[in-house]
């Protein structure tokens, strides 16, 4: 199993909800577990337009490997509606994989750590708040970069449960066919 952290935002229709149903979904999945979330985070839109984003991290654990975990990424974002227009166009959902353990990878379709996460607060913020030791392979501990960030806009919305085994106990119903 390996630990990876997967950062999620929507910023069309009902955005708070759906991070919640994307959250719910992820850990119906049986080929991973959420082991922690963060706190729910509305924020300013970076290099785009439209309203503000909501967004959170999850850490989790998880028997795939890179590529099938960016595919499962891919269909959950599929399952919630998500189009791609044009580059940083609005987004139902989005889920970025943040990080996946100690892997560097530089691939045309896949780069992990994620290349714009040390600039952006969103990830961040919630990444630094479930683990404030977190360390960015190749790069160091998340904490260093927060600094560089301060003048996003950021604000936590709402405590989201921490518990574990959300999917046990799972505070919205989940959504229909999330496979
Ligand atoms: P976005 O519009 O932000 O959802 O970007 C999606 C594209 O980024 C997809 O074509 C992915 O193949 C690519 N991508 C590259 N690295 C990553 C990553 N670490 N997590 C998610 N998508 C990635």
């Amino acid at each position: 199993m390996t630990v990876a952290w997967l950062g999620i935002g929507a910023n069309l229709g009902d955005a708070r909800q759906t991070l919640k149903d994307a959250v719910v979904c992820l850990a119906q999945q049986h080929t991973l577990s959420v082991v922690a979330k963060s706190s729910l985070y509305r924020t300013a839109p970076i290099d785009a337009g439209g309203d503000d984003y909501y967004n959170c991290v999850v850490k989790i654990e998880t028997c795939l490997d890179v590529h099938a975990l960016l595919g499962l990424c891919q269909r959950v974002e599929h399952h919630f509606g998500r189009e791609r227009p044009f580059r940083n166009a609005p987004r139902t959902l989005d889920i970025d994989i943040l990080l996946y353990g100690a892997l560097r990878i530089d691939e045309p379709d896949l780069i992990v750590p994620h290349p714009r996460m040390t600039g952006r607060a969103f990830a961040l913020v919630p990444l630094v708040e479930i683990d404030p030791e977190l360390v960015i392979p190749g790069l160091g501990p998340a904490s260093a970069f927060l600094t560089a960030v301060a003048d996003q806009r950021i604000e936590k919305v709402k405590p989201m449960c921490q518990c574990l085994g959300i999917a046990s106990t799972p505070d919205v119903p989940p959504p229909d066919n999330c496979r």
